[in-house]
């Protein structure tokens, strides 16, 4: 038997596991791809699921979640947001990833557009595909620290345009949005009644100043998207959550129903422990990321690989654009050169072509040794700038 269906057949192949699947295959290799956290999950998160787990917390749970780990999230949130959020308002998902897909499958019918940010995470590619929705990009430019052009995201939109997606702070790019920037996103969608569903995993992950949620300036439709994985090391306990609107977080729940029933019962119980719990990790782990980002800044920027310098999330992307190669191409040579596994620009959407992300969560030697690695290459295969443009630059 074949498979047939033609939308899944044309997913895009991740570029990142493409070049993983090659890394595998060699000795010695310097690992910049991945994207996820290098921490374990701290103990008393662990210890609280395992409890759970002996006390019966092992069965189906409604649909939405389970109700401590909402009233947390909840919390959280009236905090964050600075107005009460109420447990009917949010709902817990398997990822992050799994709360987008069923917002996206809530709010989109087959034919309408969803704006993303190129570059951007690929994820939002194909589960806006999965839905028969289309995905529409936004450039982010290099030249202007990738925040968004609010005039050229306007000009994308179209009456079939449903929603807006914005991930704050970035990854690829490591951007952080200003509160001016942050209104402006919200008021750009207000203009034109759609959803402004906001991505912000990283929401903990900022090396200056503060995360402004965009749901502090409009609470009926922005869409907070954010969860365990990146703040408390826990990508593998699959916990995310939305706070939307009691009555979308009702209908993504029958959607729930058909995708995964519920999120798993014990990571409920881990999430629930992670977001009460003492939170003196997730700023150790903050600060590990600042380190190495401050690292890479040093060894890169002099010449001129890092336009612009994380403000957040865990990673860089590294331009060698001037080298005129493609990205999947420059991954590939990277790895077989100098032994440096980095993801192409190109997976993360057109502007970043020319480019490869690193990623911040590897141990600081290996990611200093990276680095240098990735100059020699750069030097090599003609992508550093003239020392005069960078000293322009920096001007
Ligand atoms: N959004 C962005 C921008 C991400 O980078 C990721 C994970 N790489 C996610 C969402 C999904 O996170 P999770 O499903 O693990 O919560």
């Amino acid at each position: 038997m074949k498979p047939r269906s033609a939308l899944a057949q044309a997913l895009p192949r991740s570029g990142i596991r493409e070049v993983m699947d090659l890394a595998r295959q060699m000795d010695d290799v310097i690992v910049l791809v991945v994207g996820e956290p290098s921490f374990n999950t701290p103990p008393h998160i662990i210890d609280a699921a395992a409890k759970a787990a002996h006390e019966g917390t092992t069965k189906y749970t409604p649909n939405s979640g389970l109700p401590g780990i909402r009233a947390a999230v909840a919390e959280r949130y009236t905090k964050k947001f600075g107005r009460p959020v109420t447990p009917s308002e949010v709902l817990v998902t398997a990822g992050a990833v799994n709360a987008l897909a069923a917002i996206v499958a809530a709010i989109a019918e087959e034919g309408d557009e969803i704006l993303i940010p190129d570059p951007g995470w690929p994820n939002y590619v194909s589960m806006i595909g999965l839905a028969r929705t289309k995905a529409v990009g936004y450039p982010l430019d290099a030249g202007h620290g990738y925040q968004p052009d609010l005039a050229a995201m306007e000009a994308l939109i179209t009456p079939r345009t449903k929603a807006i997606v914005i991930n704050n702070p970035s990854n690829p790019t490591g951007a952080v949005f200003s509160e001016a920037m942050v209104k402006a996103l919200v008021e750009l969608a207000r203009k034109h009644d759609l959803w402004l569903i906001s991505d912000e995993v990283y929401e903990d992950l900022i090396f200056a100043g503060e995360h402004v949620p965009a749901a502090r300036f409009d609470a009926e439709r922005v869409i907070t998207v954010s969860g365990v994985s990146k703040s408390y090391a826990m990508t593998g306990w699959r916990i995310g959550w939305a706070i939307t609107n009691p009555e979308l977080v009702a209908l993504c729940g029958k959607i729930q129903e058909a995708l995964v029933s519920c999120p798993s019962a014990v990571s409920q119980a881990a999430a629930e422990a992670a977001v009460r719990g003492p939170q003196d990790a997730v700023e150790e782990m903050r600060l590990a990321y600042q380190r190495r980002r401050d690292l890479v800044q040093e060894i890169l920027e002099p010449f001129g690989l890092l336009p612009t310098v994380p403000q957040g999330a865990f990673y860089a992307l590294v331009d060698l654009r001037q080298a005129g190669i493609p990205s999947r191409d420059l991954s590939r040579m990277l790895l077989e050169e100098e032994r440096v596994a980095a993801a192409p620009g190109s997976t993360f959407g057109d502007v970043a072509e020319g480019m490869v992300r690193i990623s911040l969560a590897t141990a600081d030697d290996d990611l200093a040794e990276g680095c240098r690695r990735i100059v020699r290459f750069a030097d090599r295969h003609g992508a550093l700038p003239k020392a005069a443009e960078v000293a322009g630059a920096r001007a």
